[in-house]
């Protein structure tokens, strides 16, 4: 079976809620299941369901009382799915759409496919994008190291590109990117990508994202801009001189280039403006999360990605509060 997860397998096995929550307690709870009140593994007994006349004992389906600490629990305390009124089945659904789709898929989309109110569909797929961050990495970037910045976002649409007032100075003008926000990003060739938005590129801030992010021997390739120059004096550093048309050379039979990444933020950008049209600035981080989740698993079978994004919903609650204001929950 999970061999073969795709839409037509989900549609056919997850339409009935029962099977759908049976097999999200096979998927996270492998060696039986888990009591999230006090950690007891494989020590809890299902309760039967019972019907609603007798009043007190109504039990919902899916329900195991723990022989540990009695408490009880179902399989989705504690996960991204707690307190949702959205059917599992669903939310297998859209976990394999968003999985499944290179450059992701519009909550609008979500809302008419899976029919449910764009409100849920939005969340929906917020939580989701949460359950796909990852843990930080163990251990830091090796090898060649690509680092880049990209802006995302619209530019002002009544941009004057000269200063048009008398006495204006060229530093008084707004500047055309002022309104996008910035994203770099880090990223191991041949390995994984880990992109952060930020405030403002600067050396200091650069220099920061590497310090954390990079092995000490790596070996970093960047374009030719000033500020990652400065960021990296004291880094086995190479860039390659975009300006004067340079993107690849060899030395010592090592491609110096920044293409991976470059690439990368083809799609980003592609599925961003194509998309989802407008990202707020508040909730880049997610959707960042969600493309460097799919292009981390990119070596995997869409079905086998979505196991393994839905493998991460444990240990995560994301309240809309949380989602809508500026606050971030990570
Ligand atoms: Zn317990």
């Amino acid at each position: 079976m999970e061999n073969e997860l795709n839409l037509v397998a989900l549609a056919q096995h997850f339409s009935d809620e029962d099977k759908a929550r049976e097999f999200l307690e096979k998927l996270r709870w492998p060696d039986g299941p888990v009591c999230p009140h006090c950690g007891v593994v494989d020590n809890a007994y299902r309760l039967e369901p019972t019907t609603k006349s007798k009043k007190d004992t109504h039990v919902r389906k899916g329900v195991w009382k723990c022989g540990g600490c009695r408490e009880q629990f179902t399989v989705t305390v504690g996960t991204i799915f707690a307190d949702s009124h959205i059917p599992l089945s669903k939310w297998l659904l859209a976990f394999h759409l968003l999985c499944a789709s290179k450059k992701g898929i519009s909550a609008h989309q979500l809302h008419r496919m899976l029919k449910l109110t764009y409100r849920s569909a939005w969340f929906m797929a917020h939580r989701i994008r949460y359950a796909m961050s990852q843990e930080p990495l163990s251990s830091k970037l090796q090898g060649i190291i690509e680092v880049d910045e990209t802006y995302v976002g619209g530019r002002f649409r009544h941009y004057i590109p000269r200063a048009t007032k008398p006495g204006q100075r060229p530093q008084d003008q707004r500047n055309p990117v002022e309104n996008k926000a910035a994203v770099v990003s880090v990223l191991q060739r041949g390995g994984r990508v880990q992109s952060q938005h930020v405030q403002r590129v600067t050396a200091d801030n650069l220099r920061t994202i590497v310090h954390q992010m990079v092995d000490e021997d790596a070996h970093v390739m960047t374009d030719s801009a000033t500020v990652l120059k400065g960021a990296l004096l004291k880094r086995k550093h190479s860039q390659v001189n975009h300006r004067e048309k340079e993107y690849a050379r060899y030395e010592n039979g090592v491609c110096i280039s920044t293409n991976t990444i470059e690439g990368y933020f083809a799609t980003l950008k592609r599925s961003i403006n194509g998309v989802y049209h407008q990202v707020g600035k508040q909730h880049l981080h997610r959707y960042l999360t969600e493309f460097d989740f799919r292009y981390n698993s990119r070596k995997e079978k869409d079905g086998d990605r979505t196991l393994l994004a839905i493998k991460g919903v444990g240990g995560k609650r994301l309240m809309l509060r949380d989602s809508i204001g500026n606050k971030q929950v990570q």
